[in-house]
């Protein structure tokens, strides 16, 4: 059986299940990070053999206009949900979605041995949660296992990210309902791989033998200039000058120039590598989006 929790808000927001075509597949349980006592009732409502937390303030840009909600949801959250591992399910599995943002400003390629110098409250949010679930693994003996993703995109990606901005609007600019994109520091890099490849390694990580951290990435890496080319050329837009404007208000107060990822121990202990090339990653984000917006031409 599964158990997916959700924040109660006035308006249920399942597109994503709804696309995936698993909501009635999943029994809901309202809880809430913030929350302690609403994660005890989901944990002993569910009775979870593996628990898998992707619940965050996960925007690094808005992370810089809410610190506090963002260090009390993505970094005392987890240690919520590892205390409530400890207090009631103490065999149960728990994967914890650590970022690469972690890494922050070290330099060159990274990998589990690499230091952690984080440049935004959001990525220091995720240190504190990864050092706890290592904490909570070594101190009371809890299968717990932190991937730490490098940026992993999708079709689903949430429309703050740049890469789905980019493919939502150079697909409302190609049925003419948008005129411009407006976009900030272009020349960052990222190591973009594809979610569901991504998906699979967080479950492989928790069917092992014994828990451990592993790095998840592609080891490639992309500026977000060329994510733009790659897919306004697919879209059959051309040259991106004629309608991209750069705006300096939407550059971060710091900001990670690039983020590469080496994920050879994933490889080796669990036989994880990324299946999906960057290239397909962009062409099915536009063509989802082309087909998104000819099927719903009211959409804002
Ligand atoms: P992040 O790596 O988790 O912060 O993922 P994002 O998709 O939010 O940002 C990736 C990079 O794209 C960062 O270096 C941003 O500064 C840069 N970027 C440039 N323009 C934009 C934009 O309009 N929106 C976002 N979200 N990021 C942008």
């Amino acid at each position: 059986m599964f158990f997916g929790t959700f924040r109660r808000t006035s308006h249920k927001c399942f597109e994503r299940l709804e696309e995936f075509e698993i909501v009635d597949k999943v029994t809901e349980i309202k809880a809430d990070l913030a929350d302690y006592g609403s994660i005890q009732t989901a944990i002993k409502q569910s009775e979870p053999d593996e628990i898998y937390n992707l619940g965050a303030q996960s925007f690094v840009g808005a992370s810089f206009q809410q610190p506090i909600l963002t260090s009390d949801i993505t970094g005392l959250g987890v240690l919520r949900v590892l205390e409530g591992i400890r207090e009631n399910v103490p065999d149960a599995k728990f994967y914890q979605a650590s970022s690469s943002e972690m890494f922050g400003d070290y330099q060159g390629i990274k990998n589990e041995k690499s230091p952690f110098i984080p440049r935004s409250p959001y990525g220091a949010a995720k240190v504190f949660a990864h050092h706890m679930t290592n904490h909570y693994r070594e101190a009371y003996d809890i299968f717990a296992c932190c991937g730490i993703l490098f940026n992993h995109e999708s079709p689903l990606r949430g429309l703050e990210f740049v890469t789905r901005k980019i493919t939502w609007s150079l697909a409302k600019i190609k049925l003419k309902t948008q005129e411009k994109l407006h976009l900030g520091n272009i020349s960052a890099k990222r190591d973009w791989g594809f979610a569901g490849d991504y998906v699979e390694a967080m479950w492989m990580m928790l069917q092992q033998k014994t828990p451990d951290d592993y790095v998840i990435a592609t080891g490639e890496s992309h500026s977000v200039e060329e994510f733009l080319t790659i897919a306004s050329e697919y879209a059959g837009l051309g040259d991106w000058h004629n309608f991209v404007e750069i705006d300096k208000s939407m550059m971060r107060p710091t900001d990670i120039k690039e983020l590469v990822g080496d994920a050879s121990k994933a490889k080796e202990k669990i036989g994880w590598s990324a299946k999906t090339s960057f290239e397909e990653l962009v062409k099915k984000m536009v063509d989802h989006d082309i087909e998104y917006h000819k099927s719903h031409p009211l959409s804002f």
